[in-house]
């Protein structure tokens, strides 16, 4: 019988992403162990999975844990009378967190829509900076930058592109909200 792959969460792009921008590139690999394993798991059986040292490991889950995305339990080893730290990630702050930053992503780019929609703007030659109207005026339709002349900029490839990216992001959240 074929085994059958569950999808793991950490395999999507825009949470590896995410883990790497708040964790550092290790968070991936720790993040994947995790939820592989489905329980908690010590940091040294992570640094031994990882061929990592226990220091770096500790540094990415405690980044995590910063953010509230990893959580660890301390129990005493009878033996040696040393703590252990099991170590746990939670799927559901990690979905939280990136569905926070997703909106925020969304809200900036439907103010900047409709900002290329209530304007025209200005530009010169080399590109150096989308420029209102009002704004290009005052510097009489010369490049504040470079000195060349401004001229209309066409801002509708410009919206183009922002309702594509607002349109990826809907559909990202929408993904993401079934996984939480
Ligand atoms: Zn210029």
């Amino acid at each position: 019988m074929p085994l059958v792959r569950k999808k793991l969460f950490v395999n999507r792009p825009v949470v590896q992403d995410f883990l790497k921008k708040v964790g550092g590139e290790a968070a991936v690999g720790v993040t994947t162990l995790c939820e592989k394993k489905g329980r908690c798991v010590t940091d040294e059986e992570l640094a031994k999975k990882m061929k990592l040292k226990v220091t770096e490991i500790r540094t990415v889950l405690n980044r995590l844990h910063y953010r509230g995305i990893a959580c660890y339990k301390k129990t005493k080893n009878k033996k040696s009378g040393w703590y252990n730290y099991t170590w746990e990630i939670k799927k559901k702050r990690v979905l939280e967190l990136i569905l926070e930053q997703q909106q925020e992503m969304i809200e900036k780019l439907e103010v900047k829509k409709s900002f290329g929609e209530q304007y025209s703007f200005f530009n010169c030659k080399n590109d150096c900076e989308i420029t209102p109207f009002e704004i290009a005026a005052e510097y009489q339709f010369r490049c504040p930058t470079c000195g060349e002349t401004m001229t209309s900029f066409d801002y509708r490839k410009r919206l183009e592109d922002i309702n594509r990216r607002i349109g990826e992001l809907k559909e990202e959240v929408g993904a993401l909200r079934k996984l939480a």
